[in-house]
């Protein structure tokens, strides 16, 4: 999600294209103004990412993001007003094929709600939500999808455990409010690998007090930790110990850093010595095992005979890392154009 000001429309697009140039597929700016809707028109202008527009409460700004193209809207159409208003925002909806995100908070559930539960519970929030999805399916509309979040761990959990029995429609996890860079990945981390483990969760977004880079970089930890989503280098690291014969710890905050352009998924293990190093080296594309004459460097698990200087191995393993990324990705096209080729034979015998 966006965090600059929506009517700063050169910085939005900024943002946006940042998000998207990390691995972002969908991203939501807050639309709370109709100056920000108008600006909303020139971002929808200047980039092709799918957009979803945050709106709370005022029809009239679903209304007019919709002309200008957005793909989906988050909007409760419980707190939306009259059944004149939902029925306007659900047609415009419908005639020109944009979804519907019910997005339920744990800090704004109904005041009865919050009144009939006492506290925070699953309950209280699948309860709201199903208010939301009632509307839409009294009114035919089943193109929406469904988030229930809070910032507790076992109550977000619950509610979409809860959910996922109750409705067929795709759900949007999130722990929200979630905190911090660090304590906010944990969070995110285990509450969502639970439910992603299930298979419960379609989209998410992970919520932190934090650049957004930062929200798109653990969404996709938690996505390739799970093995649901690949791409970029998975690096395997040791933990570091008196063992180690080079700096394991600088090398790969390093190469993390220098590699963010990689997006072939590649595996490299990155082992301070020869304990675990050639293991780890064993399952991966590229593999380094700590050993004071020089580093071993593995290829697709094999011992080459070069060695990785220790004072120079960033370097050399960037080099190694890119050829091979580089590598793969050729043989990914060759694999699609031969699947493409193959399609065609088929289709003409
Ligand atoms: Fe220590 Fe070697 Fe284990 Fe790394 S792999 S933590 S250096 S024993």
């Amino acid at each position: 999600m966006t965090n600059t000001r929506t009517t700063d429309v050169e910085a939005t697009v900024r943002q946006i294209k940042t998000l998207e140039k990390i691995g972002a597929d969908i991203v939501r700016i807050s639309v709370p103004t109709m100056d920000a809707a108008e600006a909303f028109r020139h971002i929808r202008e200047q980039t092709s990412m799918p957009l979803v527009a945050d709106i709370h409460f005022d029809y009239r700004i679903a209304l007019r993001v919709a002309e200008y193209g957005v793909n989906c809207l988050r909007i409760n159409p419980g707190n939306i007003g009259s059944k004149q208003r939902i029925r306007s925002v659900v047609d415009v909806a419908r005639d020109k094929n944009i979804s519907i995100r019910i997005g339920v908070n744990g800090g704004s559930l109904e005041r009865d709600l919050q009144e009939k539960y006492g506290e925070m519970t699953a309950e209280g929030l699948v309860e709201s939500a199903m208010r939301h999805v009632d509307i839409l399916e009294r009114l035919k509309f089943d193109q929406f999808k469904v988030s229930v979040k809070a910032s507790d761990v076992f109550v977000t959990v619950d509610s979409y455990n809860q959910l996922a029995s109750r409705i067929d429609q795709p759900l949007h996890l999130g722990i929200t409010e979630a905190g911090g860079a660090r304590s906010g990945a944990v969070k995110s981390a285990v509450g969502l690998g639970l439910l992603l483990s299930e298979g419960i969760g379609d989209t998410l977004r992970i919520s932190l007090a934090a650049d957004p880079v930062e929200e798109i970089k653990v969404g996709f930890d938690i996505l390739k930790s799970l093995r649901i989503r690949s791409r970029g280098v998975n690096f395997i690291a040791c933990p570091t110990c008196s063992r180690q014969e080079f700096d394991v710890i600088n090398t790969v905050n390093t190469l993390e850093q220098r590699l963010e352009d990689i997006v072939v998924p590649m595996d490299v293990s990155i082992i301070g010595c020869v304990v675990n190093g050639p293991g780890e080296a064993e399952a991966s594309h590229i593999g380094v095992a700590g050993s004071n004459r020089g580093s071993a460097y593995y290829d697709e698990g094999k011992r080459q005979k070069e060695r990785f200087d220790n004072d120079k191995l960033i370097d050399q393993l960037e080099t190694k890392i890119r050829a091979k990324a580089a590598m793969l990705d050729k043989k990914n096209r060759i694999n699609i154009k031969d699947e493409v080729n193959m399609k065609k034979l088929h289709t003409r015998t």
